[in-house]
């Protein structure tokens, strides 16, 4: 095992290799699919809308029977949810916002531009066929794709999947992901602090990261800082997971034993990446289960966790997109790094003289994760770099990274 370390390019691509595609599915109510994967591509049955609709509340007609200044006859009202008889020709039909257009109608004038008198309808507008008619098939025509496989279920999938009549759709097993927090000086929240303890962060950030992302998550106990722990727990978990992540215990230090365990117990395949933060991530498996170990820090366990578990998981999922587009915008700040690591900063979006520029939270230890908190994402400071206020930079908005 080298102690060089890995450009990120070359870790994912050696990790993404690795990725195992997750081929189990299962069926489910649509009103259970929210944050889940398509386990097949959707097309639509029929079309979307399925007939011609009013746009608006007004009056259908065929635009060619109107004779400005002379009232037209309202011989029909059509309310959403009818199915209309055909205009008679030289009259119009009053109709609602989603009603079905008449056959022999060829417009719908809006209700504003009608006076109503007592021999019909005037109309204060041009009259031209087309107008303010939603056509058959303009969102999906039949036979259409509506969805891919790989598709991740936000809310407008959620209603676009109703829209072509779904009450059940096939969706990926969820990836069943162990989260394992090394550490003596631990304690969960709830409990005092006694001397020398903190409580475990990464714990519940892991746990919401993973939530997000899609995933069952198999919490298991906070770990001592023993290599017999470390062992019986990463392999118990190699049972119960698809996929392990631990947080800390992947330094040099002596009581650093996640990674001495892999390497003895398991397979580490990876270790040090060339990111700040979160350099000793390791990567590798235990009784064949893949593990991420990230670093301690919470600020590096949310950053490695965003940039490096998240594509594996991605291609797990069998998503479409694995790796997150990031915005070219100008940066608020100046930096210089001297370092081979690239460097991902706690950041957001600011409106400076009316243009978006991105700003830098002040301290951006990993030991701070208020910084994570006052960011909306990421800023890269590429490896030997300046950046000067007004560059452009890499920003990666929080919502990219873990969609
Ligand atoms: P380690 O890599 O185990 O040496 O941890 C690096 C730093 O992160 C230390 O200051 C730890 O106390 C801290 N740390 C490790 N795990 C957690 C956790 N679950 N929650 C909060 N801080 C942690
Ligand atoms: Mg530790």
């Amino acid at each position: 095992m080298t102690a060089q370390l890995t450009p990120i390019e070359e870790a994912l691509a050696h990790l993404l290799g690795k990725a195992p595609v997750i081929t189990a599915t299962e069926r489910l109510p649509l009103t259970e699919s929210f944050g889940r994967i398509l386990a097949q591509d959707y097309q639509a049955p029929a079309d979307v809308p399925p007939a011609d609709n009013s746009s608006v509340d007004g009056y259908a007609l065929r635009a060619e029977d109107y004779v400005p200044g002379q009232a037209l006859l309202v011989s029909d009202r059509i309310p959403a949810g009818s199915a209309p008889s055909p205009l008679k020709p030289g009259t119009a039909a009053r109709i609602f916002t989603g009603s079905e257009i008449p056959a022999g109608a060829d417009t719908v004038i809006m209700q504003e531009r009608v006076e109503v008198t007592d021999s019909g309808i005037l109309i204060n507008a041009e009259v031209k066929a087309d107008q303010n008619i939603r056509r058959r098939g303009q969102d999906l025509a039949k036979g259409s794709l509506a969805l891919g496989k790989g598709t991740k279920i936000r809310a407008q999938e959620m209603g676009l999947l109703a829209s072509i009549g779904l009450a059940e759709v096939t969706l990926v097993k969820k990836l069943r992901v162990a989260i394992l927090s090394t550490g003596d000086e631990l304690v969960d929240p709830g409990t005092p602090l006694g001397p020398g303890q903190i409580y475990n962060t990464n714990r519940f950030t892991l746990l919401a990261l993973l939530a997000e992302a899609g995933c069952e998550v198999v919490l298991c106990e906070t770990l001592k800082d023993t290599r017999t722990a470390t062992r019986e727990t990463l392999e118990r978990a190699a049972t119960q997971a698809d996929l392990i992540i631990t947080s800390g215990g992947v330094s040099v230090g002596e009581e650093d034993h996640v990674r001495a365990v892999l390497e003895e117990f398991g397979e580490l395949s990876l270790w040090r990446l060339a990111i700040k933060p979160g350099k000793p991530l390791a990567f590798g498996s235990i009784k064949g289960t893949p593990v991420f170990g990230l670093p301690g820090n919470p600020a590096s366990v949310l950053v490695t966790f965003l940039m490096v578990a998240m594509p594996y998981i991605r291609t797990g999922q069998g998503r479409l997109r694995i790796h997150p587009v990031g915005l070219q915008l100008p940066a608020a700040f100046n930096t210089t790094s001297t370092s081979v690591r690239r460097e991902f900063i706690r950041a957001r979006i600011e409106s400076v003289n009316a243009e978006a520029r991105v700003s830098a939270y002040p301290n951006q230890s990993s030991g701070v994760l208020s910084s994570a908190c006052w960011a909306d994402g990421l800023a890269v400071v590429p490896e030997h770099s300046t950046v000067a206020e007004g560059s452009l930079l890499t920003y990666y908005p929080f919502t990219e990274l873990l969609s």
